[in-house]
């Protein structure tokens, strides 16, 4: 009975043991130890919702969606009243498009609290949302969906089709990969995409788990279409091969540089300015840049990934990509693919612009 008591007592200070160093390693972004550490904690206290959470997180940002969809679950089940998890579980489902499980699980969560703002104003956005979208008409093909509302935006529709698969056939011979599972694109008025994303005035769409576009003038001339479609397919790719833990500079640099036309137009932009960007400063995303310091960013990061496919290849860079939703932290994965270090190749950027 004794040794029961003092093996049980040994197993919950480990978990606990474990839970720390899980939460310090989703801290510094290792997410593949996060991961490993809230698993085994978990299976050593299996009643411990945090524990689930824990690994919920680490999944979710490591793009592994099923297990962080399990482990969320298993957390609210667990504790029913479990805030966070209830947040990052709707999360999940709001970018997989499944608007309905999403707005349940905060419905769920708002019960509970009812005054709770953030949640409020979630499940109200969300409702707007699956109104506006129940109004919308859908065309597909194998690889993509794409939704939009007046019955008179089928041309328009059918060409966002065309061009994504345009896109992925282009984009997929020079990676070498193609996306594992079908995407959305929904096209918008700007005033919809607006309220929907509510980003900056300058960003031209976006890519949450779908591609979003607002249809405006600018997309009739059929290169700026191309160019936009292009870009925000990267980002689904990027998403699919890397999760959510990739540096905002592969990421935008990667969808940049193989844009129709992006290895011509990132050298202009920087050669107009004297303003110059590192790679430290641009892991984190661009959404909150100005205008003008965006367009720097971009053309960066778009001329840091081109260098890379130049020297290494663009399979090298997928391969960084899987490396990162496998948990391999971002400057070691880097070092071992591009057989460089990480500092080394952003001084070489610094060095001879
Ligand atoms: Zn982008």
């Amino acid at each position: 009975m004794l040794a029961a008591t003092v093996a049980t007592d040994a197993r919950g200070q480990d978990a606990r043991a474990l839970a720390r160093a899980g939460t310090a390693a989703i801290d510094d972004h290792r997410f593949g130890d996060a991961l490993a550490v809230f698993t085994e904690a978990a299976a050593m206290r299996p009643a411990d919702p945090s524990l689930c959470f824990g690994a919920g997180v680490a999944a979710f940002m490591l793009g592994q969606d099923e297990v962080a969809r399990s482990r969320f679950e298993c957390a609210l089940a667990l504790n029913p009243g479990y805030r966070s998890a209830a947040l990052w579980l709707g999360d999940l489902h709001y970018r997989a498009g499944r608007l309905e499980e999403a707005i349940s699980i905060c419905e769920a969560a708002l019960r509970r609290s009812p005054r709770d703002r953030e949640l409020q104003e979630r499940v109200a956005s969300w409702r707007k949302e699956q109104d506006l979208q129940s109004r919308f008409h859908a065309v597909r093909t194998d690889h993509f969906t794409v939704l939009f509302e007046a019955a008179d935006g089928e041309p328009l529709a059918r060409q966002v089709l065309e061009r994504l698969e345009a896109a992925y056939s282009r984009v997929g011979r020079a990676l070498g990969v193609y996306p594992s599972q079908p995407i959305t694109a929904v096209v918008y008025s700007r005033g919809q995409f607006d309220e929907i994303t509510k980003l900056t005035a300058w960003s031209v769409a976006a890519y949450d788990g779908r591609i979003r576009v607002p249809f405006n003038g600018a997309l009739e001339q059929r290169d700026e279409l191309d160019r936009v479609l292009s870009h925000e397919f990267v980002h689904a790719l990027v998403a699919m091969l890397g999760g959510r833990n990739v540096p905002a500079w592969v990421n935008e640099g990667l969808a940049t540089a193989l844009e129709p036309t992006g290895t011509v137009d990132a050298d202009p932009t920087l050669a107009r300015s004297d303003m110059r960007l590192g790679l430290a400063q641009l892991h984190g995303s661009f959404a909150g840049l100005s205008r003008r310091d965006a367009e720097i960013a971009y053309a960066s990061a778009a001329r840091a990934v081109r260098r890379l496919i130049d020297q290494r290849g663009a399979g090298v860079v997928v391969g960084l990509l899987e490396d990162l939703s496998r948990g391999v932290p971002f400057t070691i994965a880097f070092q071992q693919r591009i057989a460089m270090r990480y500092e080394d190749f952003a001084q070489s950027l610094v060095t001879d612009h």
